[in-house]
């Protein structure tokens, strides 16, 4: 396959050829047309503070112009310009709003809890979507977040405080043993994996893909399986699980839900993503020796543009097992 931008600085050549192979040839050209660009400032307001015409009327009197998302009732977007201002205001600084970036928004609303379930969150910090979620449950309900690494498991503490999130308890642990403490005990689970960061790669900033390489992901591979079984095991019969990484490599992504399939057989069934959103590739079929299930099509990738990053999303129902 032949790119209309050879030689492109920085990014490595293994990375590129590879993701020629995994994009089709139009969301090929989509990423390098948007991988030079800045993204955009997008936050979400949090409606556990104020209202959303509250906080969109006390920016605007501040001179700062938003831009509502269409698919995401919470979700604005600032200029670049604008940055600055949004995070100078007393509204950021004290939790009215969250800056994130559009596909962690969608990932909380495609698993789309409830109030008053009860919901895991396996890998949390720094916490954005565990914050979208407890917004989306009305502070009703309970949320168990987990954080393996210690410094980001304080800093998801004091974003949960600064955002008033009062159904959120914050656990420092491994997520790969919490299959075992609490099995079959949660209505939903988000395992937003750790990963290689493909999906974040930036040309303004070599240091998020400087360190790539083969190896990397093989690495990340080992973590993500242990923590996608565990977080079957914590999914109550007909409980639903949102696996996601900001990776682009299938061996993150589909070859992770293959192998919970292997593992759990009939019990998982792959679900179509309903929240409406127009920029994304369907799952892939097969990646170089390896083969995977048909209903891999109803995992989907965000093709990045110039506000969302790259991301990969499967939504499963967890039946018995
Ligand atoms: N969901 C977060 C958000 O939206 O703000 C981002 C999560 S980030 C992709 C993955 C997180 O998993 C990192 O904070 C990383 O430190 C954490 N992590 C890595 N290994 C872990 C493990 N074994 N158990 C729990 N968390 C882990």
């Amino acid at each position: 396959m032949k790119s209309d931008y050879p030689d492109l600085p920085g990014l490595p050549p293994l990375f590129m050829q590879r993701l020629q192979n995994i994009l089709s040839p139009e969301n090929y050209e989509q990423y390098l047309h948007f991988l030079a660009a800045t993204k955009t400032t997008c936050f979400r307001v949090n409606t556990l503070k104020i209202s959303i015409a509250e906080l969109i009327d006390r920016l605007h009197a501040q001179k700062i112009i938003t831009h509502p998302i269409s698919w995401c009732e919470e979700g604005y977007s600032v200029a670049n310009d604008q940055r600055r201002m949004l995070t100078e205001t007393t509204e950021f600084q004290t939790g009215l709003l969250y800056i994130q970036n559009p596909s962690s928004l969608f990932a909380s609303l495609v698993l789309s809890p409830k109030p008053g379930e009860e919901v895991l969150d396996l890998a949390a910090a720094p916490g954005g979507k565990t914050l979208h979620l407890a917004a989306l449950m009305k502070n009703e309900g309970r949320i168990a977040a987990v954080e393996a690494v210690k410094n980001r498991f304080f800093r998801l503490k004091n974003n949960i405080a600064n955002a008033g999130a009062n159904i959120v308890q914050a656990y420092h642990k491994d997520g790969a043993l919490i299959g075992r403490l609490v099995p079959k005990r949660f209505d939903r689970v988000l395992l937003d994996a750790p990963c290689s960061s493909e999906g974040r790669f930036d040309l303004n900033n070599p240091e998020s893909y400087l360190y790539w390489n083969e190896k990397k992901i093989t690495e990340m591979t080992r973590k993500q399986k242990q923590l996608i079984y565990s977080a079957i095991q914590c999914v109550k019969p007909n409980g639903i699980l949102v696996y996601c990484t900001c990776s682009f490599s299938p061996e993150e992504n589909e070859a992770i839900v293959q192998y919970a399939l292997d593992k759990f057989g009939q019990a998982i069934e792959i679900l179509p993503i309903t929240v409406p959103f127009p920029n994304f590739q369907t799952g892939l079929s097969s990646w170089k020796n390896d083969f995977f299930s048909p209903v891999m099509e109803n995992a989907i990738r965000i093709i990045p543009d110039a506000m969302m990053s790259g991301f990969f999303i499967c939504k499963m129902r967890i039946n018995s097992f």
